[in-house]
């Protein structure tokens, strides 16, 4: 048992597509979802930047298209991707939104989830900051999970296992969110979540959008 605070609940702006406390940073790599498309489905990724370091701002400044290019070696060939999520936890804890939860973010790429294509249409997609060889840090799987749930109670579509890792429906392409994501510990804090669960108080999300 942990003696922390709980963070402070969510509330998702449903006029902005924002969900607060997150710190909104405006990406640009994003358009409207398909007419009459639901959230579905979470998407669960990894990134650093270069890749095993951490801090330095350079994901927002990726996500942003203002990463310069010469400032590592790896740089040069990722500077030009039009790419996004809708959250990145980073190793702190600290959560950031890039994208109105009610657009697309480019976040997936060539995709499959069961047999339906471009995910990025129904999904929202969750960054943390890590990368293969790193286990996660414990306030990260804290966040996650605690985003996990609140998302899942707003968008009662995404059931348990519509949870799943960007190698699960990019698989070939895509190793994130990794073999050091704990994910039993992850399916265990969703398990209850959403309202495909049948839990009798699953709306008790609505009393956090407005
Ligand atoms: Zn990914």
């Amino acid at each position: 048992m942990s003696a922390a605070p709980a963070p402070p609940p969510f509330t998702l702006v449903r006029a902005t597509g924002r969900v607060t406390p997150a710190a909104f940073v405006e990406s640009p790599n994003c358009d409207p979802r398909p007419p009459g498309a639901r959230i579905e489905v979470l998407v669960i990724h990894a990134i650093s930047l270069p890749s095993g370091r951490y801090g330095g701002g350079h994901i927002e400044r990726l996500f942003t298209n203002r990463l310069d290019a010469g400032a590592h070696p790896a740089f040069a060939e990722i500077s030009q991707l039009k790419v996004s999520s809708h959250f990145l936890i980073k190793r702190d804890g600290a959560l950031l939104q890039f994208v109105p939860i009610h657009l697309r973010a480019w976040h997936a790429g060539a995709s499959n989830f069961r047999g339906r294509r471009r995910v990025n249409d129904f999904s929202i997609g969750i960054e943390l900051e890590g990368c293969d060889h790193d286990p996660f840090e414990a306030v990260q799987y804290e966040r996650l999970s605690a985003l996990a749930r609140f998302l899942m109670d707003c968008y009662p579509a995404i059931r348990p296992d519509h949870v799943v890792g960007h190698s699960d429906i990019a698989a070939g392409r895509k190793t994130d969110p990794g073999p050091c994501f704990d994910w039993r510990r992850l399916r265990a804090a969703v398990a209850a979540a959403g309202g495909a669960a049948g839990r009798p108080d699953s709306l008790t999300g609505a009393s956090h959008i407005r």
